[in-house]
């Protein structure tokens, strides 16, 4: 069954994932061992008083904040999972 096009965007659709630039560089050295970026980054994501911050849990420093501007986007916490049959 195909998917309908307004729930494809609950699929993953992530074009560049957000890295912690600290846990970059301990991989891109080799400091971090033999790991990839995906498996080495610890990251917490949530909602702030104004926005969305990404947290690095590794380092404990901030990845990214965006601030939403007083508008409130919208948001989609729904979880689309596929069927394996
Ligand atoms: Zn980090």
């Amino acid at each position: 069954m195909a998917l309908p096009a307004e729930l494809s965007h609950l699929l993953r659709v992530i074009r560049e994932p957000l890295v912690c630039a600290r846990c970059a560089d301990d991989v891109a050295s080799g400091a971090a061992g033999d790991v990839s970026m995906r498996d080495y980054g610890r990251l917490e994501a949530g909602f702030t008083e104004a926005g969305l911050q990404v947290w690095c849990l590794r380092h404990d420093v901030n990845v990214v904040h965006v601030d939403f501007g007083g508008a409130t986007p919208e948001a989609d916490f729904r979880c689309l999972e596929r069927r394996v049959n």
